[in-house]
């Protein structure tokens, strides 16, 4: 019932390359982040496959990649839903072999080159996010049994040391583990079960990041401004009446100071003032006015210190 967003942290880290050097000290730091995320998402695509291609014989519900609110903002991998029970499926995308160690929590990867990470146990995520789903439906009055696992996506991953009272599955095991759970009682009315569905989509909020100019400490003035063509990738395009021009290929494109700000709140600061407006696109100030009142944008401040913020909820717009 619901895809996978795009991940805002992934465009920004693609975005941040775009706009510094190669030989920036922090451009191989972007680069790792974005390829880690990408393997994520790739491991969550296998698991949403699984899922969506298995006809279980009991009615269902798949979420992928939910944030809700309860006491405190959690994000879901995977949620799945039967009128008996609801399963919250976390995904891990490791290479090599894995140790879940238990006091304290922590998972450790030995790496195929004899490297060693530590990482946050999925087993105390698993866990707290069975809590705060639990916490969410009691305030809207669900009952509704819980039950999680972790996923192993990727497929080299060899588990040393399993968790002690956590089912760990490979996303072709999901299926039967699912089948395997119990459905007492008469479940949740179907009433009270399209109600949840929608009570969730409802709930649902875009995860926005941090700009990556402040979570890597890159100074604002490493980044260049300017306006990206879409059609050949250079930056540098120019303002005509209406339009903008790329001096490289030649292309026209209405719209495209709506992207360079994007990049904006993704790379820069997540606020903008008509000066920095002027700056980044390099226009003058009544066409900085123009575009900053086309766009979504919520004002903060007074007319002297005005700045804008991109609501995210109306993104990616048209
Ligand atoms: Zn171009």
């Amino acid at each position: 019932m619901k895809e996978r967003s795009d991940s805002l942290t992934l465009k920004g880290l693609i975005a941040a390359q775009g706009r510094l050097p190669a030989a920036h000290p922090m451009f191989s730091t972007l680069l790792s982040k974005q390829q880690s995320i990408e393997a994520g998402i790739g491991g969550e695509q296998r698991v949403a496959e699984v899922l969506q291609k298995y006809r279980f014989p009991f009615k269902n519900n798949i979420f992928h990649d939910l944030s809700l609110s309860s006491d405190t903002y959690f994000q879901m991998d995977h949620f799945f839903k039967t009128p008996h029970f609801g399963v919250i499926f976390e995904t891990k995308n490791l290479a090599g072999s894995l140790e879940f160690r238990e006091n304290p929590p922590q998972l450790v990867q030995k790496r195929e080159d004899g490297q060693i990470k530590y990482y946050e146990s999925p087993v105390v995520q698993l866990e707290r996010n069975l809590e705060l789903m639990s916490a969410w439906l009691s305030q809207r009055d669900i009952d509704l049994p819980l039950y999680g696992a972790i996923v192993l996506a990727y497929p080299k991953q060899h588990v040393e040391i399993p968790p002690a009272n956590t089912k760990v599955l490979f996303p072709n095991l999901i299926p039967p583990f699912i089948k395997s759970l119990p459905q007492e009682g008469k479940g949740l009315d179907p009433s009270v079960f399209q109600r949840l569905s929608k009570e969730l989509l409802k709930s649902h909020r875009t995860y926005i990041p941090k700009p990556i100019c402040e979570s890597y400490q890159i100074p604002v003035g490493d980044i260049q401004p300017g306006v990206r063509c879409a059609a050949c990738g250079k930056i540098g395009m120019t303002k005509l009446p209406r339009t903008w021009h790329c001096p490289s290929c030649k292309v026209n494109n209405h719209l495209a100071h709506q992207a360079a700000l994007v990049e904006w709140f993704l790379v820069v600061k997540s606020s903008i003032t008509n000066r920095e407006c002027r700056e980044f696109l390099g226009v003058d100030i009544h066409t900085a006015t123009r575009i900053l009142q086309s766009m979504p944008l919520q004002k903060i401040g007074t007319f002297r210190n005005r700045s804008y913020i991109l609501d995210f909820k109306r993104f990616p717009f048209k």
